[in-house]
């Protein structure tokens, strides 16, 4: 029982029908902690069955659109209600593009504010909201762990995503350091989690066209995508008390892909003509 390094903690996930939050969900389930899975969907109800049976805590779901902030501010308060703490909190809700508006690596000067902002509000604003209301309950209780889902495509350019989520993910890595540097006094720590690609629903149900998927193995030195479960590891260091020292890193999950400095030519955009 001591490898179990969450045991009895209380967790809450956002995002956690579908993809990564799903698994890192499960992960802590199957630790003992009891969980609290948020998503805008309702599909979250049947993916806390899956938890439930992954784990011993108790489980609960909840739906939650995270650009709401009166909706974020009932979801921490039920949560922390109905667990009497909150000890971990996994911000992970997020999405890549609006599929009518936007094109991965489309022109700036073609770009729909509308999908610019929409992305806005869901990673960056989202991620806002659901951060004031974690770090106000665990200010409080003078300890806690908040786990934030950036990118890899914050931390440099790439041709391969929208402008906007690029630009969502960069603000969350600044959004994190900054307070993690405030709620250090309060025995409170916040990290990132940078995946690199992982195989979810983000790009929309169904499998990737499958010369999208060889161009980003090309740039991944361990040459497959990431599952979700191989997020949890690093997930789960950061909760625990195995981590007790880091706060403020962003830590890179991704086969080896950041390791290169250079993005191969094959996946660079063609030169104009
Ligand atoms: P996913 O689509 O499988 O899961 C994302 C979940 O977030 C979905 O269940 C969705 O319903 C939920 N969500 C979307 N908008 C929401 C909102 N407004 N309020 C509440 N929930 C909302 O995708 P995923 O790949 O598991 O994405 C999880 C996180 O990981 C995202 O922040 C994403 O940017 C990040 N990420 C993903 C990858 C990747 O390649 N899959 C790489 C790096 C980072």
């Amino acid at each position: 029982m001591d490898t179990l390094r969450i045991d009895r903690r209380v967790v809450l996930v956002t995002g956690a029908a579908s993809g990564i939050g799903h698994a890192i969900a499960r992960a802590c389930a199957a630790e003992g902690a009891t969980v609290h899975l948020a998503d805008v969907s309702d599909s979250v109800h049947e993916a806390a069955g899956k938890v439930t049976a992954a784990g011993s805590g108790s489980v609960t779901s909840h739906v939650c659109d995270v650009t709401d902030p009166d909706a974020v501010r009932t979801l921490v308060d039920d949560v922390t209600a109905a667990s009497g703490r909150l000890d971990v909190a996994f911000l992970n809700a997020g999405i890549n593009g609006v599929p009518s508006l936007l094109q991965p690596g489309g022109a700036i000067d073609e770009l729909p504010f509308a999908a610019w902002r929409r992305v806005m509000d869901v990673n960056l604003d989202g991620l806002f909201h659901c951060l004031q209301h974690c770090a106000r309950v665990m200010k409080e209780q003078r300890s806690g762990s908040i786990v934030v889902t950036a990118s890899t495509a914050g931390l440099r350019a790439e041709p391969r995503v929208s402008y906007p989520y690029v630009a969502s993910k960069a603000a969350v890595v600044g959004l994190v350091r900054q307070a993690s540097l405030e709620l250090a006094r309060f025995g409170v720590r916040v990290n990132a989690l940078a995946p690199g690609p992982v195989v979810t629903n983000i790009g929309g149900p169904g499998p990737r066209p499958e010369a999208a998927v060889a161009a980003w193995e090309d740039s991944i030195p361990m040459r497959r995508w990431g599952r979700p479960d191989d997020i949890t590891g690093a997930a789960l260091l950061l909760a625990s008390d195995d981590s007790s020292w880091m706060t403020g890193g962003v830590h890179v999950v991704d086969g080896g892909a950041s390791a290169l400095t250079q993005i191969p030519s094959t996946v660079l955009p063609a030169p104009a003509p």
